[in-house]
């Protein structure tokens, strides 16, 4: 089954937003495979929004992501990068769908909750770079009986 790498944001820990985000997606049906805490450094950071080295905002959406230490999380289920983005909504959060995570919880086009992978490769390489192999967990769900149908388990 499909896995997805979730960062809930600085601004989601210091609003007191981590409870009510890690239960949509556990009220999803989605699987917690692998859960931390931890702050966020330059490298690690320069790595992750590399796609973004050029914009204007770069350095100081480095100096948000490193504010305060994030929540990390993978997640597991079918076709889950693309469920987890359309959960999360739109980059711009004020203009993101009513009922969706950015929509529900934030205004800012750079203060936006939560980050998710975007594309199933993107997926796996944010899973290697912010997971170790023992920070993560395989084990049966017994909900998956009721989540999912017989041929989509
Ligand atoms: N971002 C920003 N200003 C922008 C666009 C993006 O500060 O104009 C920040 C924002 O926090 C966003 C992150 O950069 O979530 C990554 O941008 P991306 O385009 O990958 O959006 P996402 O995949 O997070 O929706
Ligand atoms: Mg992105």
């Amino acid at each position: 089954m499909e896995r997805t790498l979730i960062i809930i944001k600085p601004d989601a820990v210091q609003r007191g937003f981590v409870g009510e985000i890690i239960g949509r997606f556990e009220r999803k049906g989605l699987k917690i495979v692998g859960l931390k805490m931890l702050p966020l450094n330059d490298a690690l950071l320069s790595e992750h929004y590399s796609h973004l080295k050029d914009k204007p905002f770069f350095d100081s959406l480095k100096r948000f992501m490193k504010s305060t230490p994030v929540i990390i999380l993978c997640v597991e289920g079918v076709e889950v990068v693309d469920t987890v983005r359309l959960l999360c909504g739109i980059t711009k959060a004020r203009s993101a769908d009513v009922g969706s995570i950015r929509g529900d919880l934030a205004m800012s086009q750079s203060c936006n909750v939560i980050h998710a992978s975007d594309t199933v490769e993107n997926a796996k390489n944010e899973i290697q770079r912010f997971f170790e192999k023992d920070e993560l967990f395989d084990y049966d769900k017994t909900e998956y009986l009721h989540v999912y149908a017989e041929d989509e388990r």
